[in-house]
């Protein structure tokens, strides 16, 4: 895995810098923003340090994506939000202010304001009980699809 010993994120997925950690597979990492946007804000980013769209390979990419869906639906599952954004920003004319390729999974409500930052840092009780909720329901969620032969 290539990274870049100045980066936040690599640090992160090396766990050498704390997060309240969501799930992992082979290529991403799934964790909460730490300024949460809206309650249950997430992030998941590539192991390997690719700094936007331009540099993520496709394969990386796609387990993103992939990623992203596991994690939209326990989201649903576990903090039934109204709606979900997800949106992720290539360069800081884009708003990009970490320059490790993430996708943001923001849950929504109907009528709230749009932003894509906020610099006040979530409660770290918070934080952990929104981590933990999400990973029981992607346990939970991935048992039934084991048992049903849904696709995950
Ligand atoms: P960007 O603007 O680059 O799309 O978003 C970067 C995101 O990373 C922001 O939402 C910000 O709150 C989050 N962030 C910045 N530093 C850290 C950190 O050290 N830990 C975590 N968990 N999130 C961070
Ligand atoms: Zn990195």
């Amino acid at each position: 895995m290539s990274h870049d010993k100045n980066c936040i994120f690599c640090a992160i997925a090396r766990d050498e810098a704390p997060a309240h950690r969501v799930l992992e597979d082979e290529q991403t990492l799934v964790f909460m923003d730490i300024f949460p946007v809206a309650d249950g804000h997430v992030l998941i980013v590539p192991k390997s340090h690719r700094e936007n769209l331009f540099e993520i390979t496709p394969e990386e990419m796609a387990a993103v994506a992939r990623m992203s869906r596991r994690v939209g639906l326990a989201m649903r599952h576990a903090l039934a939000p109204e709606g979900l954004m997800v949106f992720q920003l290539n360069g800081a004319a884009a708003g990009q202010t970490v320059f490790h390729y993430h996708m943001h999974l923001m849950p929504r409500r109907e009528g709230e304001a749009l932003a894509l930052h906020t610099r006040v840092p979530g409660d770290p009780t918070r934080l952990a009980e929104n981590a933990r909720r999400i990973a029981m329901s992607l346990e939970i969620l991935t048992d039934r699809a084991g048992s049903d032969q849904r696709p995950r």
